[in-house]
């Protein structure tokens, strides 16, 4: 039998807000609904209040009533947008998100996708622009292939694949692989053209692949385009760390506020629940201190994350109820609290929460 909305309701009353009221009596619980142990929840985040902090709370509340064995949480609310000048290439997207990384191979492109779908499934409306224009994986991570088709000859429509709209340059080429010998002008001409000539409409979030490294993509790209901020992804170990550093600092000097770190490939956990971490210790941190940004989060190594990926549907699409697909989501809720405790630091009307570290301060529309 699946729990009723009352159920549901009286459940959630237990669950409090940062001012210790009752979410359900803050008004902040919109709808609970259950389809065969799969709850969807909308809330409202309130005034100052996390979503990460409710969000895990709500969850918790909800899959320890039995015969819940998922809960999706949509998040009904409002984060102010960034500053858009008058020329800006994409005035309905609210927020762009760069994702970086000092170096390839730490999970960057894993990490921006499955980050765009948990974006998503929080109820946002989401886009993902694959800038890594030397090796896009966005294609196979998605599973989606086909050229992307203008309507006026214009303006060309993204892709979309799981609610998502795309651009990559590997939907233009007949083997992506060829992107590797375009000189770098040519690539960078791209990217631009991705932003002003695709179709991107309304969104809440247009996540950026970035290629990794400190390369021209992300200068030419902040001279065109005021981004909401970077997530920088890197592994815990110096090496990793040391290339990292210098892509902080140039995110810095082109004024690109570091929204958050995600530590990646941080452990794994063994059979029996060990937890070993097989890169040392500590990378993530080290980031996050010296971006004076949130560590976003610490993702384990897991082999469903490749093995889904490989398969062209990312984890958090796949099995979204599972551990790993749970972080990517937290990370998300993090994120969108770092966005909008920014907000609230450049004067505007917006949340007000406590209790956040390495506060942020964006530029903000006024
Ligand atoms: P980058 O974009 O930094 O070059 P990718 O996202 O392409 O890195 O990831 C490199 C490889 O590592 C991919 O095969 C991906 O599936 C795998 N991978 C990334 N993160 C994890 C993880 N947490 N656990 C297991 N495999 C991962």
């Amino acid at each position: 039998m699946p729990h009723s909305s009352d159920a549901l309701i009286a459940a959630l009353r237990t669950v409090v807000d940062a001012a210790g009221v009752s979410i359900v009596d803050a008004g902040l619980v919109k709808e609970a609904a259950d389809a065969d142990g799969r709850v969807a929840v909308t809330l409202d985040v309130g005034e100052g209040n996390s979503r990460a902090a409710i969000g895990s709370r709500v969850r918790e509340t909800l899959l320890a009533l039995g015969g819940v064995d998922r809960v999706d949480i949509r998040w009904r609310d409002d984060v102010p947008g960034r500053a858009i000048a008058a020329d800006d290439p994409m005035p309905g997207v609210k927020h762009i998100i760069l994702v970086m990384s000092g170096k390839g191979g730490v999970g960057k492109s894993t990490t921006a996708t499955n980050l765009t779908l948990a974006l998503h499934r929080l109820g946002y409306r989401v886009g993902l622009l694959d800038a890594d224009i030397y090796g896009p994986s966005i294609p196979t991570m998605l599973g989606i292939s086909g050229r992307p088709v203008s309507t006026d000859g214009k303006h060309i429509e993204p892709l979309e694949r799981f609610g998502v709209k795309l651009m990559s340059i590997g939907f233009l080429l007949e083997d992506p692989k060829q992107a590797v010998i375009w000189r770098g002008p040519m690539l960078t001409g791209a990217l631009q053209q991705f932003m002003k000539d695709v179709q991107w409409g309304n969104l809440d979030f247009l996540v950026f692949d970035l290629p990794p490294g400190t390369g021209d993509v992300a200068l030419s790209l902040s001279q065109r385009v005021r981004s909401t901020g970077a997530v920088v992804v890197t592994t815990p170990q110096n090496v990793a760390t040391d290339d990292v550093f210098k892509s902080v600092s140039m995110a810095q000097k082109l004024e690109i506020p570091v929204l958050g770190v995600v530590e990646n490939m941080s452990y794994f956990l063994d059979p029996a629940g060990l937890r070993h971490e097989i890169f040392g210790k500590g990378g993530g941190q080290a980031v996050a201190d010296f971006a004076g940004a949130p560590l976003l989060g610490q993702l384990p190594i897991d082999t469903t994350v490749r093995e889904w990926g490989d398969k062209g549907t990312p984890v958090v699409q796949a099995a979204p109820q599972s551990p790993i697909a749970q972080m990517f989501i937290a990370i998300a809720e993090r994120l969108v609290d770092t966005i909008a405790e920014g907000a609230e630091d450049t004067g505007l009307p917006t949340i007000d929460r406590s209790g956040g570290q390495g506060r942020v301060r964006l530029p903000m529309a006024k």
